[in-house]
């Protein structure tokens, strides 16, 4: 008899029995929740970064309070699922913003970027907050809120008690430094979830630019000493019971992906274009391949020889 073939076309991320692993989309703006030509509609199951930068770049001036409330509610209502993680503002290092008018840095990408940028002008993160609290209520959804570049437990809790105060409810950070995923049981204590930049987190594991085309090898997301944070924050995720998800590239990976489910990751968050690759390969892997992937990926020296093991299925 051959082997069984999984339903893999569409619907939720699944393991071969049945253990879920959310597939979620990284987006910056509504127009990227328009269903691609011929079909009816996004198969996701909600958006797992809603980079709101976009509406930032580019300007000589802030977008005001109710344009960031228009655009946080196309973004809400049109969401699969009505599940939306939102993120706050990530200016600084790539992404400049001439209007918040910061001093130049000898060294932006260790500077005054991401959630940072809130010590210097409180008041964009606040009117962030204020829309979209405003934008919840007028689409009658519960975003989940998070910051980038969390780095203590106690921007962690700033941030926790600025959007609580709002009556944002479920309220989380991206891990994209090494600090915050050492303290990831910690952070966990003041937040509702967390979700993994492995972009930045490459970037600051590994002391290497990420767009640094000669230093690829280490930006690697196979790189084992980059596996270990993410194993460490999924299970202070677990012991918790509070979801940890991946929304970096790596969560793109069709074959990490088992590997990031085996290391306990409950969901994985992409462009439209890489969903249906992932849940078809996650698909046809049972949970406990999944954890016996993570383990040897994890003990692996060197990332590429790891990647062809799990490929060739050892
Ligand atoms: C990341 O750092 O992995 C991430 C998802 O954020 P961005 O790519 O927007 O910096
Ligand atoms: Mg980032």
């Amino acid at each position: 008899a051959g082997r069984r073939r999984v339903a893999t076309g569409r619907g939720p991320g699944r393991t071969s029995d049945g253990h879920p692993v959310k597939l979620l989309l990284n987006i910056g703006s509504a127009a990227d929740l328009r269903p691609p030509p011929g079909a009816a509609e996004i198969d996701a199951e909600g958006v797992g970064l809603f980079r709101t930068e976009f509406l930032f770049l580019d300007r000589r001036e802030a977008p005001g309070y109710e344009e960031q409330v228009a655009a946080y509610e196309a973004v809400f209502r049109a969401a699969p699922g009505g599940h939306v993680v939102i993120r706050t503002l990530d200016a600084g290092t790539d992404k400049p913003l001439p209007f918040l008018g910061l001093p130049g840095e000898a060294n932006p990408a260790l500077g005054v970027r991401g959630l940072r940028v809130s010590r210097l002008r409180p008041q964009v993160l606040d009117t962030q907050l204020d829309a979209i609290a405003e934008a919840a209520r007028t689409s009658g959804t519960e975003p989940w809120v998070m910051a980038p570049m969390v780095t203590t437990v106690s921007e962690a809790a700033g941030f926790a008690g600025r959007a609580r105060a709002r009556g944002i409810a479920r309220v989380g950070a991206m891990v994209e430094v090494p600090a915050a995923a050492l303290r990831a049981a910690r952070l966990l204590e003041e937040l509702d979830f967390l979700s993994i930049g492995t972009n930045d987190l490459s970037q600051y594991t590994f002391a290497s630019d990420r767009q640094h085309g000669e230093l690829a090898d280490l930006l690697d997301p196979w790189q084992p000493a980059l596996l270990r944070l993410v194993a460490d924050c999924a299970a202070a995720g677990r012991a918790a019971g509070k979801p940890v998800g991946v929304c970096g590239e790596a969560a793109a990976d069709p074959l990490l992906a088992g590997v990031l489910a085996g290391l306990g990751v409950t969901s994985l968050s992409m462009s439209a274009s890489c969903v249906a690759p992932v849940r078809e390969s996650l698909a046809a892997l049972s949970l406990k391949r999944c954890r016996e992937n993570a383990r040897l990926a994890l003990g692996a020296d060197d990332p590429a020889r790891a990647r062809d093991m799990i490929a060739s299925g050892r």
